[in-house]
């Protein structure tokens, strides 16, 4: 069990991180204590923000011998509740926001040793001012962190060809519940000590460690980029075009995102200053990127096929951007929905993932069977087709009190979606994590297998349950 923070812990805390590492003023707290969707409140006796591994390693040591829990919390941009405290007010957070500093960056090997605090954004410009490029990229990229994209095994836009946060990761240093600081920076293309430590804090949701710093790879600055919006039937016609692509195109292909013409109203009536790349609507879009060398010719090559698309039926219009602020334009569209679907009202999100073939099915399915349990239950599924991955919202019936609605089927209709994707093969979590949100429906649903394993981990690596207690499997 643990316990709540001793006024002698506070102080010792407060004398070891100085005035800009504790905090305990409630107006400054607030922010950090609502999830970025609004929908879990915790309290905190204290946020600690230390400035370097080792200060981690001492408050980890003083909170251990106390048994006193900590929430790790980067740019608190989650979606699963993961970085925001319970209500006891017991456990304390730990903000990794003064480990903001990109420690190394080497060209030659195309890596980076860069700490947990440092935000999304400003590492790709510290990348660019390189020559290179961090190819892993998504709407809260102005907040979230090195820390907690490794922490959540963060997805995004760019998966389709440079993978998934773990496939960027080539060496972790974090701090152990016991105190210890492990240092798995070193970047060892071969590395045979058993379990892959390295690999198991990515996505561990801040349960097994605190991420102090990650060592990334990159890749060369894009020479040549290509971005085009399509419109379309369905998502079906949208996976044989990607299908066609790949075929195609192959390599330079980075990014294939669905947006369904009712997220796209919802971008244009709520995110200033966006405009529809097409004349008409339609019912759905694509926006695909490539990306590559001059050499590439990757305008003539997209327009050729597309070209094709649209002359074979499989399409029905296609914008090109014209300049890197026109791409700016189109991918600005895909990454407002999430801000603009939380204007439109309350809905159930779920982020899931099947086989890719069978996407089309689950989005065209799906809301049939919603709406048959639910009569007026509305459900829009958008995002990262080519990785399999879509986020599945559903909205309550139109006229209704939205919050009493999601009060009352909220949870049932979740079951729905999330039986449905498993019985298709698929993961209730594609890329946002369990956190609070999804802890207890993972552990209804999954497999006992999984969810043994996974409480063996946590139970080996923190038997007093002090990492992020009652997230993802807790
Ligand atoms: P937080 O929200 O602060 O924390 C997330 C989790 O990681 C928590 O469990 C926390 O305890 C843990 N954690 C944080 N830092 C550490 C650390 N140093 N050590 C150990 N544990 C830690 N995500 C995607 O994957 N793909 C998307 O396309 C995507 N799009 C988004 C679009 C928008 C508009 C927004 C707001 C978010 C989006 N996200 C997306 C979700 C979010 O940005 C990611 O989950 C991101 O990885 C969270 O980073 P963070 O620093 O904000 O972490």
């Amino acid at each position: 069990m643990t316990r709540a923070p001793s006024p002698a812990l506070l102080d010792r805390l407060a004398r070891l991180l100085g005035p800009k590492g504790f905090e305990r003023d409630p107006d400054a707290l607030s922010p950090w204590l609502t999830d970025w969707r609004g929908k879990y409140h915790g309290r905190t006796a204290a946020m600690l923000s230390p400035a370097t591994a080792d200060e981690v390693a001492e408050v980890v040591r003083l909170c251990a011998d106390e048994r006193v829990a900590i929430v790790p919390q980067g740019g608190n941009s989650g979606m699963v509740g993961g970085a925001t405290p319970d209500a006891s007010g017991d456990q304390l957070l730990l903000s990794t926001r003064r480990m903001n500093r990109i420690r190394a960056i080497d060209a030659d090997a195309r890596m980076a040793v860069v700490e947990a605090g440092v935000i999304l954004e400003n590492f790709h410009h510290a990348a660019l001012a390189e020559g290179l490029r961090f190819p892993l990229t998504l709407g809260g990229k102005g907040s979230a962190t090195i820390g907690g994209l490794v922490s959540t095994n963060a997805g995004g836009t760019q998966v389709l060809r440079h993978g998934t946060m773990r496939a960027l990761v080539a060496g972790i240093e974090a701090v152990l519940p016991d105190g210890s600081l492990f240092d798995g920076l070193a970047p060892l293309k071969k590395d045979n000590r058993g379990y892959d430590l390295r690999q198991l804090l990515c996505g561990a949701e801040g349960t097994l460690g605190i991420v102090t710093a990650a060592c990334l790879r990159l890749v060369p600055a894009a020479e040549a980029r290509c971005t085009a919006w399509v419109g379309l039937e369905s998502p079906e016609r949208a996976r044989l075009l990607l299908h066609r692509l790949d075929m195609a195109i192959g390599a330079p292909l980075e990014g294939f995102e669905i947006v369904p013409h009712g997220c796209l109203d919802a971008v244009l009536r709520h995110i200033p200053q966006t405009r529809a790349p097409l004349a008409a609507s339609h019912p759905w879009y694509a926006l695909i990127e490539l990306t590559g060398t001059v050499a590439d010719d990757l305008p003539a090559r997209i327009e050729g096929e597309l070209a094709a698309a649209l002359e074979s039926g499989l399409i029905d219009d296609v914008a090109i951007a014209q300049s890197d602020r026109e791409s700016e334009d189109f991918w600005r569209l895909r990454d407002s929905i999430s801000e603009a679907e939380r204007a439109e009202g309350p809905a159930i999100q779920h982020d899931v993932s099947v086989p890719v073939d069978l996407m089309p099915r689950f989005i065209a399915d799906n809301p049939h069977r919603l709406a048959a349990a639910f009569p007026g239950a509305r459900a829009l599924s958008f995002g990262h087709l080519g990785d399999g991955n879509v986020h599945h919202h559903v909205q309550p019936p139109a006229g209704s009190d939205g919050s009493a609605w999601l009060a009352a089927h909220g949870e049932a209709a979740s079951r729905l979606v999330y039986t449905h994707v498993l019985e298709l093969g698929g993961s209730i979590s594609a890329e946002h994590g369990i956190g609070q949100m999804k802890r207890d429906i993972f552990a209804e649903l999954d497999s006992p297998a999984r969810l043994g394993a996974l409480r063996a981990i946590k139970a080996g690596l923190d038997p007093a349950g002090l990492f992020n207690p009652a997230k993802l499997i807790g």
